[in-house]
């Protein structure tokens, strides 16, 4: 199908038609094109997330690939990366490569595979990591995410074999001696009060100061998952300045909510690094607004009922991300970061950081037709039960946020409209 999307704003405020024929924007109108009428929305390139859990293999009963980017397109994302603590691990180039053609088989938007850095995520031996590489998965990002690599050898060994192809290192930063499997709970009032463990800004903040110093000394690149705390943006922007090859990333949930919705120990809310006070909350909104932390990340994590229906402690971490992303981003920052500002955030640097070809790419001819239509005004209660993902557990249901998602293309096909 081809298509022409009549009067749509680019993010530099330009308003013109763009033109979709197989799959790639051309410079004149097709022949046999449906017509899609953009007056007075935005198009902006389709939305990349670095940082998806897509839970195939395992846990097909809280997400499937199919699912999952079913969601992520109802999101505006075009390209998802999968973190690799499925059941079995990604740690191999075979189950990359199964990745890889899950997302194929599904066609709602690309699915890039992220490889484990170590066997099993036991954070023991490497993975892997130049076979898969080279499998037909050409994976360049690895992440034993859901774990930190504590290690600082192991770190450094993984960050020097990636370096040869540019790949990425990507860390999820957590000391585990100073937040270790209790901590649940951003460590403050709230969590003595609450009786949870609290989970320290410095057990983040060291681990990323480790993982910087790794990456100067081996010249290679870090990227610095789910960043949550002040201290940990303060390290990040101390790095960059020295010239370090650092990269970070905020989850919308980060910015948008905070510690006091443990009050009532709904499990919802319990994620992994801990929701935090207003004073980080702040830091790290600036933080992407000034551009060190270069992308949002939706660290989407759905989980079954019978994971979240405990006793806070036991309950998984994790809350539901792609839907409403871009909404919170919005919310949050919109105005500060500008249409240009969020198409950066959100799909031209993490297509760039993740090494994706034919994402995060100008709405230019020649171009694969990867874009999203945003309508600017529209706002909507969130309605949990309204999800093309199988799971629930979403922190935004009941909030009134922007409802902007109206069209997304992937490849020239349309993968969501409303
Ligand atoms: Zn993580």
């Amino acid at each position: 199908m081809n298509h022409i999307i009549s009067g749509a704003m680019l993010p530099d405020g330009t308003i013109t038609d763009l033109f979709v024929a197989d799959g790639v924007l051309v410079d004149e109108a097709p022949s046999g094109a449906q017509t899609i009428d953009a007056q007075g929305l935005v198009v902006l390139p389709g939305l990349v997330d670095m940082h998806t859990h897509l839970r195939e293999p395992g846990r097909e009963d809280a997400e499937t690939v199919e699912s999952g980017t079913l969601a992520a397109a109802r999101g505006g994302f075009t390209a998802v990366c999968a973190m690799a603590n499925t059941q079995p691990v990604t740690d191999t180039a075979e189950k990359a490569e199964h990745i890889l053609d899950l997302g194929e088989q599904a066609g709602h938007a690309q699915v890039v595979p992220i490889g484990a850095i170590s066997e099993g995520l036991k954070g023991e031996r490497l993975a892997e990591l130049a076979l898969m590489h080279r499998s037909r998965a050409n994976v360049r990002m690895f992440s034993d995410d859901g774990m930190c690599l504590m290690d600082a050898q192991l770190m450094r060994r993984a960050l020097e074999w990636v370096k040869p192809f540019g790949g990425l290192i990507a860390q999820h930063s957590q000391d585990s001696q100073l937040a270790g499997p209790g901590a649940c709970c951003h460590e403050s009032e709230i969590s003595g009060r609450l009786g949870l463990g609290g989970w320290p800004p410095v057990a983040e903040a060291v681990i990323v100061a480790r993982d910087v110093m790794l990456a100067e000394a081996t010249g290679s690149r870090v990227h610095v998952c789910h960043i949550s705390t002040a201290e940990g943006v303060d390290v990040v922007r101390w790095a960059k300045r020295r010239g370090i090859q650092v990269t970070a990333e905020v989850t919308p949930h980060h910015l948008l909510l905070g510690t006091e919705l443990l009050e009532g120990y709904d499990t919802t809310f319990k994620v992994n690094p801990p929701l935090r006070t207003s004073e980080h909350r702040e830091a790290i909104r600036e933080a992407l607004i000034d551009g060190t932390i270069d992308v949002v990340g939706t660290d989407h994590a759905p989980h079954a009922p019978q994971d979240k229906d405990h006793a806070f402690v036991d309950a998984r971490p994790g809350m539901l991300g792609l839907e409403q992303a871009l909404a919170v981003v919005m919310e949050v920052a919109g105005e500060e970061l500008g249409w240009g500002g969020i198409a950066d955030r959100m799909s031209v640097a993490p297509a760039r950081i993740a090494g994706i070809a034919g994402q995060g790419r100008p709405l230019a001819p020649g171009e694969p037709a990867n874009l999203v239509l945003v309508d600017p005004s529209a706002r909507a209660v969130v309605d949990k039960r309204e999800s093309a993902s199988l799971s629930r557990n979403n922190p935004y249901d009941g909030l009134d946020l922007p409802d902007p998602v109206r069209l997304t293309m992937y490849r020239g096909r349309i993968t969501h409209q409303r």
